[in-house]
């Protein structure tokens, strides 16, 4: 038993190596990626729910990984965040996202673009003056960008002050995956928030639980109270989009109206009257 054990010890040993190894593929071939193009930026429509009118798009990383298909920004973006390479990968998204904006503009649509930006990266030395150099060489007016956040940039103080000096700017500033983090009510009437995102958790809750209906309207009604517009995330039936239209909550985004896209499927859903 006893040098079976032993056994054990090196073949865990063994295999904690091979996953440090893996790590470090992963990470020097994501730094590969954000440097020679093989990150790809698709966009999500968000709608007026009171004219279903497409107003703005949300920016969503993927990795076109060689031999490995496209990945979805779970399978990346938590190495990125503790490897600091979000700030490059969040750089690049930036800069494809604002000058999508630009583009769409010159096309005769008039969108929006929000970005998600995380904590780590908010809280790195510099970023305003990054986020200003992207705009500024996009021509992007900074009323047309919203930067979503979590909540957990309230337990970071330098994350909240460089969120403060955006909002500053005139950069928008939306408030992502609402209620499912540390939510206190005292940071949201100390600190303006532009857009709160009311996570799919709730919306996909809509009509199976009790309890959800009143909680959404809660949601709502404090938005309004703070002087924020409501999205709801996840909407995939005309039940929900008509429930939470009823419920006074502005603008929709969720698989009813669109899945995230590329620029040339956006081009091509323009057509179709998107
Ligand atoms: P998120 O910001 O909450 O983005 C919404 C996610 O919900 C997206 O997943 C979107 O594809 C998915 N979704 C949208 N509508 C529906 C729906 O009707 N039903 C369902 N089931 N899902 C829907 P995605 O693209 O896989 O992104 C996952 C998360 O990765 C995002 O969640 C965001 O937190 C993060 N992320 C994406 N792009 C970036 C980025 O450029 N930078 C950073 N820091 N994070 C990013
Ligand atoms: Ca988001
Ligand atoms: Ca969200
Ligand atoms: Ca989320």
């Amino acid at each position: 038993a006893k040098r079976d054990g032993g056994n054990r010890v090196r073949q865990f040993r063994r295999e904690m190596g091979e996953q440090a190894l893996a790590r470090q593929r992963d990470k020097a071939d994501l730094r590969t990626a954000i440097d020679g193009g093989e990150l790809v930026v698709h966009y999500q429509p968000i709608v007026d729910l009171a004219t279903s009118a497409v107003t703005s798009a949300e920016a969503l990383v993927r990795w076109q990984r060689p031999g490995r298909g496209l990945l979805g920004p779970d399978a990346f973006i938590g190495l990125a965040e503790e490897t600091g390479l979000i700030v490059p990968l969040g750089e690049k998204v930036l800069e494809a996202a604002c000058g999508q904006a630009v583009r769409w503009n010159g096309e005769g649509r008039s969108l929006g673009v929000t970005v998600n930006v995380s904590t780590r990266e908010l809280a790195t030395p510099g970023f305003l003056p990054r986020l200003d150099r992207v705009i500024t060489s996009a021509g992007l007016a900074p009323n047309r960008l919203t930067v979503e956040v979590t909540e957990s940039v309230w337990a970071d103080e330098p994350a909240m002050r460089s969120l403060v000096a955006v909002r500053e700017a005139g950069i928008r500033v939306a408030l992502d995956d609402f209620g499912t983090g540390y939510s206190s009510l005292s940071y949201l009437q100390r600190y303006p928030f532009d857009v709160v995102k009311i996570d799919r958790s709730f919306t996909g809750a809509l009509g199976r639980n009790g309890r959800t209906e009143g909680v959404i309207r809660c949601i709502i009604a404090l938005a309004e109270v703070l002087g924020a517009k409501t999205v709801a995330e996840g909407i995939e039936t005309p039940e929900q989009a008509d429930w939470l239209r009823d419920a006074g909550c502005s603008y929709a985004q969720g698989y009813l109206f669109g899945r995230p896209a590329d620029a040339a499927e956006w081009k091509a859903a323009a057509s179709t009257g998107w």
